[in-house]
């Protein structure tokens, strides 16, 4: 492991004379890589309110705001230091065109009612310096990821040398977001070597997106300080091998409650009548991307069209198991791509299953 970017507990521990760093963040103008800088407070801010707005240039002539919205625990410089989740506004306080939280959380806000919650099950790949998977051999491939016979996957879920690459990335990452106050509900590997994946949620609303924006931060930061590259391209390696998603599971109130499973279907109904239209939110290239994805093989949905599946793990949207036997629960939309955009996603179910609005 190299240092590089993890703090020498000499420094670490030295004192700030009573000064506090805050690190704001905020998701850049391409709207799919995060950017931040680092402000000294004279105090520790235990609110929202105690932040004060502050600006940068998207580009050489454009001078943005940077408005705090999320206040978290920095597991980097540790305590009392904070990291600053913001949006961007143009001058006159208007969303910059590349604040997608913005019309979101207008559209949480109008089913606050309903009290859409959301998890959402981020993959991601691991690649070296070289920008090769992590552990695969240089000039080929690794052993076969999947075995007909048994029907078991040779890297998901897996222990073992030979069997996993990364963990202690995943799990320091881990450990980064509960320490940072972030809801993440689990990690697993999968299906490739040196793939893995983690679970923000349940959270309800705008927090979805926050989290898993602040999330994807701490993991770029976390695989930093191993000379690691994230990727959330939802296909690195083309042919039969495992893609990269961001299965979104979605539920209302009503949903949660006893004979919750009936409004559960007529939900993945309203959605299968508007597939094409959704696929065009669940990617940053307008669904080009994630078609590279969805061959309909190896648990990814199929293109054409927008099955409907209990249990069924090819399905685009599926019930679970314990839903079905509960008779209320949630469902799961195993369309979004790695590299989607978590407010778009979220806009859109909500849109087409709780306001019935086309998108
Ligand atoms: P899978 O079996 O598809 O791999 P995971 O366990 O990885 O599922 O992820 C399930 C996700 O669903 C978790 O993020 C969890 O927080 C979320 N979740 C659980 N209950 C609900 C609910 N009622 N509404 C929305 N999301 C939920
Ligand atoms: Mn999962
Ligand atoms: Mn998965
Ligand atoms: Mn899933």
């Amino acid at each position: 492991m190299s240092v590089n970017n993890l703090i020498p507990p000499h420094y670490l521990n030295l004192s700030t004379n009573g000064k506090v760093k805050v690190e704001y963040v905020w998701i850049s103008v391409t709207g799919q890589t995060l950017q931040s800088k680092t402000r000294t407070f004279d105090f520790e801010p235990k609110t929202l309110e105690d932040v004060p707005i502050w600006t940068y240039c998207y580009d050489p002539i454009k001078e943005t705001y940077l408005k705090p919205v999320g206040l978290y625990n920095d597991p980097f410089r540790l305590a009392p230091h904070k990291i600053v989740y913001c949006e961007t506004l143009e001058k006159g306080m208007q969303p910059s065109h590349f604040n997608t939280r913005h019309r979101c959380n207008e559209v949480m806000e109008a089913v606050k009612d309903q009290h859409p919650w959301f998890g959402m099950e981020q993959e991601y790949n691991l690649l070296g310096a070289d920008k090769h998977p992590l552990g695969w051999p240089k000039d080929g491939f690794p052993g076969p990821q999947y075995y007909p016979e048994t029907g078991l996957f040779t890297y998901h879920l897996a222990q073992g040398t030979g069997n996993i690459m990364g963990r202690t990335i995943a799990e320091s990452h881990y450990a980064a977001c509960l320490f940072a106050g972030l809801k993440i509900a689990g990690i697993n590997s999968e299906g490739l070597l040196s793939q893995w994946e983690y679970q923000i949620g349940p959270v309800e609303g705008i927090q979805l997106g926050d989290q898993v924006w602040v999330s994807r931060f701490l993991l770029h930061r976390v695989a930093e300080q191993f000379e690691v590259v994230v990727n959330f391209d939802p296909k690195i390696v083309p042919g039969d091998w495992c893609g990269a998603g961001c299965h979104t599971n979605f539920s209302t109130e009503e949903m949660r409650k006893p004979g919750g499973l009936k409004v559960i279907l007529e939900a993945c109904e309203k959605l299968s009548t508007v597939h094409k239209e959704h696929l065009a939110y669940y990617d940053p290239a307008q669904g080009k991307d994630n078609a590279r994805r969805m061959t309909g093989r190896f648990t990814s949905p199929p293109l054409e069209n927008c099955v409907v599946g209990v249990m069924d793990r090819n399905a685009s949207l599926r019930v679970p198991l314990l839903v079905e036997q509960n008779g209320c629960g949630y469902f799961e939309d195993r369309r979004p791509a790695s590299n989607c955009d978590p407010y778009l996603v979220t806009e859109a179910i909500v849109k087409t299953v709780c306001l019935n609005r086309k998108l």
